[in-house]
């Protein structure tokens, strides 16, 4: 007899109710850090539509389910605390990552509302110089190329295409970018993006509470950028937000936050500028190693799909990496 693998139990854990009973009880002790992108209507969007981490009745119901199962804790707490303190506690931190602007205009309301003091990691030149992400410009040239065809179609191509590109050497990207233009008889995209938040909107936020880390000035995968480049990316973008926010910028996350996209030298010129920094590859901060943490690899959980999703994410982080 094949045992069943542990996701294979998670999903029949939720359909027969056994997550509703483990909540009460807790299968994890730590701290599970949530990260969201894009928060709304995916299929409004002329942009990357896999960005979207879900939408707004689902983002406040996860808040609620969040706020009433969980204890909701800010970055404050994540550095303050000793490790001690981890090790019986079911702590969330809610993340963002980029700077979209609709992390402003639906999810801000949601966690005043609510009193999450959410932590936003801002791409300081996305806000600064208005530009396109590589994803947003990607997806917008590709879905001009493919008006017409089904949006599945689209996605695909789009997904083949982004996929490529983490691939490539740095000084390789423009080319690529300029051929994916030419490619699809659009060209580059050459106007102000209109999907970032303001300076003006993240003040807004700084004085309600939400606190902010740095994301770089301009989402390079750093592990593929020469060395050199580092340097401005970590202090550069953590400047700008200090600067302008008046507020102290102590963690960082790496820009898509998979396990080849930070090194162990990245990790330790972060370590000389922040408290702490961010992946995005799935797990837990288990509370019974919280002395032995890695603070330069803190674990997150890229939030996507349907509540039922969402439920098993949050019952058992530590089974579903
Ligand atoms: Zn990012």
């Amino acid at each position: 007899m094949k045992w069943p693998t542990y996701r294979t139990l998670a999903k029949r854990a939720e359909s027969l109710g056994l997550n509703r009973l483990v909540r009460l009880v807790g299968s994890w002790r730590g701290l599970l850090v949530l990260t969201y992108h894009r928060i709304g209507d995916a299929d409004q969007c002329e942009f990357d539509r896999g960005v979207y981490s879900t939408d707004e009745a689902s983002f406040a119901e996860q808040m609620a389910f969040v706020r009433s199962h969980f204890e909701v804790v800010s970055i404050d707490d994540v550095v303050r605390r000793p490790a001690a303190d981890w090790k019986k506690r079911q702590a969330v931190l809610i993340t963002f990552d980029d700077g979209y602007i609709d992390n402003y205009e639906i999810a801000f309301p949601i966690l005043k509302r609510l009193e999450i003091p959410a932590l936003f990691f801002v791409t300081s030149g996305f806000i600064d110089q208005r530009s396109i992400s590589w994803w947003d410009e990607i997806a917008w040239m590709v879905r001009k190329q493919y008006a017409g065809a089904s949006d599945e179609e689209v996605d695909d191509a789009i997904v083949e295409i982004v996929e490529n590109y983490y691939e490539i050497p740095e000084a390789e990207c423009e080319a690529y970018l300029n051929r994916v233009g030419d490619d699809a008889q659009t060209g580059r995209y050459s106007d102000a993006s209109p999907v970032w938040m303001t300076w003006e909107m993240l003040r807004e936020m700084a004085a309600s509470g939400m606190s902010f880390g740095g994301h770089t000035v301009s989402h390079p995968i750093l592990t593929r950028t020469r060395s050199g480049n580092w340097e401005h990316e970590l202090t550069e973008g953590r400047r700008r937000l200090e600067e302008e926010l008046s507020v102290d910028v102590q963690v960082f996350s790496y820009p898509v936050g998979n396990p080849d996209c930070f090194s162990a030298d990245l990790k330790q010129q972060t370590a000389r500028h922040y408290r702490a920094a961010f992946s995005c590859y799935g797990g837990v901060n288990q509370g019974r190693g919280a002395g032995n943490w890695d603070r330069f690899d803190l674990r997150r959980w890229p939030v996507y799909g349907p509540m039922r999703q969402f439920h098993m994410t949050t019952t058992w982080p530590q089974l579903l990496n």
